[in-house]
């Protein structure tokens, strides 16, 4: 083979085989390559340090934190900013906001109607119990919405990735009774960090940058006819809560903690003590199409999926 420039060895890499394979791939290697290419000749990138970042991404793959670091670069919350142009683009902005899914959720959470108790009573944090409506967008309640959350336990850890929870531990499934209403009794959860001594720390101790989430519990809801969304809400007064990580925190989500409320009302919830409350609707715009109203998580719509 003759002697290549840099530009040449980018043709041949991009022209052949033109006539296979898949457009879309095909034009986003194309561009990402062509970018790579660029920041190696104009950063002048060294063999080593080039081989140290494959040996990096070969490590990070084998850890399941490639979507930690999706998240910690930003790239979680740029999706949900230009789903959030589209929406107002289309005159669709009303509602709940969205925030990011992040890598953690698990399907098929234990269901109850109405209310449910997500922790064993294993750790005696303060008793939180938050509820709420589901609604649409015109104030009606949403009758057999699925309130599906989700939240780290008191190391920051959740079950199913945390081989030392039990199985959907601090994950349920609620669904709203007539009135659309929702609520269920937990912990108070605490903020949480990337893990230390892991190919995502040592990324983001290079950049100088902490990996700490504030406290947050995640959501995600469905109703009939309606478009899922897929949200958190943060506790308020986190050190974090303007500092995320995952850049998630988004006005109109940082919930109210009511403190001390009376525990009357809440026997089927074992609260015999007065206890924190949050009061939360979460409002639901109707779907456009069937895609919209499908319950599942961002990998849903993707052919590989993740374990
Ligand atoms: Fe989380």
């Amino acid at each position: 083979m003759a002697e290549l420039t840099p530009s040449q060895l980018l043709e041949l890499v991009h022209g052949t085989q033109v006539a296979a394979g898949t457009p879309r791939v095909r034009e986003l290697t194309r561009r990402i390559v062509t970018d790579l290419f660029r920041t190696i000749e104009d950063c002048n990138v060294k063999p080593d340090e080039f081989w140290a970042v494959v040996q990096w991404l070969t490590r990070l793959g084998a850890s399941g934190q490639v979507a930690l670091v999706t998240a910690g670069l930003g790239f979680d919350r740029l999706l949900d900013i230009r789903e959030d142009e589209a929406d107002r683009a289309a005159g669709r902005s009303d509602g709940t906001p969205r925030a990011v899914e992040g890598p953690l959720y698990v399907a098929g959470a234990p269901l109850s109607k109405g209310e449910a108790r997500l922790d064993d009573g294993s750790f005696e944090g303060a008793v939180l119990v938050m509820e709420g409506r589901v609604l649409d967008t015109g104030g009606e309640p949403v009758a057999g919405a699925i309130v599906d959350l989700w939240h780290a336990n008191e190391h920051g850890l959740y079950s199913h990735f945390d081989p030392d929870q039990k199985p959907y531990n601090l994950r349920r499934r609620i669904e709203t009774d007539a009135q659309g209403r929702y609520r269920f009794r937990s912990f108070l959860p605490p903020g949480y960090a990337v893990p230390p001594n892991s190919p995502t720390s040592e990324l983001f101790d290079a950049l100088g940058r902490h990996g700490n989430r504030p406290a947050h519990i995640h959501f995600m809801i469905t109703g009939r006819g309606m478009r899922t969304l897929t949200t958190q809400v943060n506790i308020p007064g986190d050190t974090f809560l303007d500092d995320d990580f995952a850049f998630a925190t988004r006005d109109g989500l940082i919930v109210e903690l009511e403190q001390g409320a009376s525990a009357e009302g809440y026997k089927s919830l074992d609260v015999r003590a007065p206890f924190t409350r949050v009061r939360f609707d979460f409002v639901l715009q109707k779907a456009a199409n069937e895609r919209e109203a499908a319950a599942g998580s961002r990998y849903a719509g993707t052919t590989a999926t993740a374990d």
